[in-house]
């Protein structure tokens, strides 16, 4: 016989009450998203909560914007920002990942941008985009609610900074005028494979170049290089080459897919398509405003 409580909160307030609850108690609470990992992970009996908080009915827009920020809830899925009018413009680089999410329409329908970066897996797509989007993360609790970047969010491999009792109410991105073209590129073993290492590339007004490596290191990893470095993919290699050498061995990544020395001998190419990618737009105008 199982014991556990399911809660399907309609409001935040009524998500952090639940978790708060769950604490008090002395149980263990398992927030549910859009459920793609944690419902395999419950199934295979891998975690074993108390209570079970569903965030399926919370009535919340999945995106919302405003003059100068884009906001999205707990419910926005991939597909829901594919949907969204202007994330192009709004969310480039979100936007550009999102169409590259394998697993079909059930995925990107069902998977949500929160739960990815909650999972802080770093060679998942989202956690890397979101630190090259400079977001923002909000979280509440019954004790209240604090922000934190997106890169102070991902405190290591699978570690979130977040407590047993709170919840990701919104990942907030500012829009940024600054950035005039963007890039994305993955590199991936099979068409329907998770990537291996991902680049983000966002170029500036001013011709200089902010990259964001994921499944590098345990968490993503941003750099800022001159417009001349970034546009030329020698010394674009040279650059990424010399600052990995200032890395310790343990700081790179290795998992079943590749292991470290591998990630690291690919690291420059990837940021050199990604580079490509985003002046190729910039040049064609796709990314004017
Ligand atoms: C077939 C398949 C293909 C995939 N392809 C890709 C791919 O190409 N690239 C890629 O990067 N990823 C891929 N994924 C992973 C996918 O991105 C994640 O499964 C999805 O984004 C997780 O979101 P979710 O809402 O389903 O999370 P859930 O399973 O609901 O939750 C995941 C974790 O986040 C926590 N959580 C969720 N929401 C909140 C919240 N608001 N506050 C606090 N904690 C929360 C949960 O407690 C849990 O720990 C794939 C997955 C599958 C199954």
């Amino acid at each position: 016989m199982n014991n556990r409580q399911l809660v399907r909160p309609r409001t935040v307030a009524e998500a952090t009450t639940a978790l708060a609850e769950a604490e008090a108690r002395g149980g263990r609470a398992l927030v549910v998203g859009g459920g793609t990992i944690v419902v395999p992970q419950l199934t295979r009996r891998e975690v074993n909560p108390t209570d079970i908080v569903d965030l399926g009915d919370l009535e919340i827009p999945r995106v919302r914007y405003d003059e100068n920020t884009v906001r999205l809830s707990p419910a926005a899925s991939y597909q829901s920002l594919l949907d969204t009018p202007c994330a192009e413009r709004h969310m480039p680089l979100l936007h550009l990942m999102a169409q590259g999410i394998t697993g079909g329409i059930q995925i990107r329908g069902q998977g949500t941008i929160i739960g990815s970066l909650v999972c802080a897996r770093p060679f998942s797509d989202a956690p890397a985009v979101l630190v090259a989007h400079v977001a923002h993360v909000t979280l509440a609790s019954s004790r209240g609610t604090r922000t934190v970047s997106a890169e102070q969010f991902l405190t290591g491999p699978e570690q979130p900074d977040l407590r047993p009792d709170e919840l990701v109410t919104a990942v907030i991105l500012p829009l940024r005028p600054e950035a005039v073209s963007h890039g994305y590129y993955k590199l991936k073993f099979a068409e329907s494979s998770w990537p291996v290492v991902t680049c983000a590339c966002t170029v500036l007004a001013d011709g200089t170049a902010e990259f964001t490596l994921g499944g590098v290191r345990g968490v993503p990893w941003r750099m800022h290089l001159s417009g001349s470095v970034a546009r030329d993919p020698r010394r674009l290699r040279d650059a990424v080459e010399e600052r990995m050498s200032a890395l310790a061995e343990d700081d790179f990544w290795a998992d079943v897919r590749a292991d470290s020395s591998y990630r690291r001998r690919v690291a420059a190419t990837v940021a050199s398509r990604a580079s490509r990618h985003a002046f190729a737009r910039l040049s064609s105008g796709m990314d004017q405003r």
